[in-house]
């Protein structure tokens, strides 16, 4: 269900709040502010699906935001919340963040009202194959004009039903494996895929330490190795970033809040181990090594250095907004905070890393998996043993050279191993994603230092992607 209370704007009025105070410090000819602002069009379908003895009725939506690039991208996300309101918001961040990252795609969102966890993996494989059935007779799943991805309540699985869907149903189409992303490795997925919008939160938060003046606004100081974290929701993306911020860059997860509560222990969680937890148990009540608070919300309100919203919209509201004491949150999750929220917080000085550029991880991989597929040969197979082999003649080189100096000037071992080997799919990947992020990054990060009427992060990420659209738009004489 949507966090957001009452007496706040909705999901996408939230959205279009942000996108206007970002608009109004822009000089954009009459009327394309609205045209990039508005929905081009929302699908609605409700069909039937035979099952246990009856036939069920399910309600699904696509929602294209913007095609002024094609194809259009987004995931589809299963859940009894899902409402074309809803829709409409992911599909709007969608074009801001494909734009953000020079992903070349218009931005689309779908879902499905399910709870996917009261149907066995038959059903859901019947119902996802109509759904995708449905889609894909409009053009809406096509690799040319709509690829869909995961989201929350789908993955590898719902992603190969649906490509192999796509296929069935276009029989001749060479490039069929290109019309859904975040397949399996063996159905045409990419290496790191899975990972890739965790991966992204991190090296967002490694360029985000890299500059002095940036942490020095959160008042934090020093590096990231050692900073304390809230993640709150373990599932795909908050799993992956909490444990890769915590194995590799020295950060002490302090507390993760689920479902049914939060765990807390100040001298840091073994992010796996509440994962296997929550695998075995269905939730982390019980955890041994933690301490448990039923109103998980609570945890949002702990102190600590950077706070990981990294499930549902609108966890920080109205209500909440003034107790956070995190000065520095980074958004995994889209929509985390409200805009009534991000006032507040603004105005406190807390600096947000926004959703549109903190989860873009996953699209940006997305894009390798796209062109992979559209090119029908994995990342490296042409360049790895050619690369390894010049390698191997600079070393034999070296060695030779070295050989005359004595033995403290010869190669360790190490060294040698490391440098040989050629890079396989997975480090290409995590080297574009790694540049993606930096180069993101430090286009927002110039227009927040550099225009006086821009003090934070989210509108100078808007103004950036905003800048692009309305490029596009121009160019296409509109
Ligand atoms: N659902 C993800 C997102 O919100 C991934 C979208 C994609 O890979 O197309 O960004």
């Amino acid at each position: 269900m949507s966090l957001i209370p009452g007496n706040e704007p909705s999901f996408r009025e939230s959205v279009d709040l942000m996108f206007n105070r970002a608009v109004a410090l822009m000089d954009l000819p009459p009327g394309l502010e609205e045209k990039i602002r508005v929905c081009n069009a929302t699908y609605t379908v409700r069909f039937g699906v035979r099952l246990r003895g009856g036939i069920q009725t399910f309600t699904g939506y696509r929602s294209v935001h913007s095609e002024h690039m094609e194809p259009v991208k987004g995931g589809i996300r299963y859940a009894p919340s899902v409402n074309q309101d809803e829709v409409e918001a992911l599909a709007a961040l969608m074009t801001y963040k494909c734009a953000l990252v020079e992903a070349p795609f218009g931005g689309s969102k779908g879902g499905l009202c399910i709870d996917p966890r009261q149907y066995d993996e038959q059903e859901l494989e019947r119902i996802t194959r109509r759904f995708a059935y449905e889609l894909a007779k409009r053009d809406l799943i096509h690799p040319a004009q709509n690829v869909p991805a995961p989201d929350m309540g789908t993955g590898e699985r719902e992603m190969a039903w649906m490509a192999d869907q796509y296929a069935r149903m276009n029989t001749t189409d060479i490039n069929a494996r290109a019309c859904v992303t975040g397949k399996p490795l063996n159905a045409g997925g990419i290496s790191g895929r899975v990972e890739a919008t965790g991966r992204g939160v991190q090296y967002a938060l490694r360029e985000f330490f890299r500059d002095p003046r940036d942490v020095e606004r959160t008042g934090l100081g020093g590096k990231l190795d050692g900073k304390t974290v809230i993640v709150q929701g373990l599932g795909n993306v908050g799993y992956h970033a909490a444990k890769f911020l915590s194995s590799e860059d020295g950060c002490r997860i302090i507390g993760i809040i689920e479902h049914d509560g939060a765990l807390y222990n100040e001298a840091g969680l073994d992010v796996d181990a509440v994962r296997n937890w929550i695998m075995t148990h269905g939730g982390v009540n019980g955890f041994p090594d933690a301490t448990h608070t039923a109103e998980g919300a609570a945890v949002l309100e702990q102190p600590c250095d950077i706070l990981i919203p990294a499930a549902l919209e609108g966890v920080i509201n109205l209500s909440n907004a003034r107790n956070i004491q995190a000065p520095l949150i980074i958004e995994a999750a889209n929509g985390p905070v409200t805009a009534g929220a991000d006032d507040i917080l603004r105005e406190r000085g807390t600096v947000i890393i926004p959703d549109m550029y903190a989860n873009a991880g996953g699209v940006t991989v997305s894009y390798f998996e796209w062109v992979k597929n559209l090119s029908h040969i994995r990342f490296g197979r042409m360049q790895r043993r050619q690369e390894e082999a010049r390698h191997e003649l600079i070393l034999a080189e070296l060695e030779r050279l070295s050989d005359h100096l004595g033995d403290q000037w010869s190669m360790t071992p190490d060294f040698k191993k490391k440098y040989l080997r050629g890079a396989d799919e997975l480090e290409l990947v995590r080297s574009g994603l790694d540049d993606t992020m930096r180069i993101a990054y430090q286009s927002m990060r110039d227009v927040w230092h550099e225009r006086e009427d821009v003090n934070d992060l989210r509108t100078a990420a808007y103004l950036v992607s905003i800048e692009k659209v309305a490029a596009s738009y121009r160019a296409k004489g509109l």
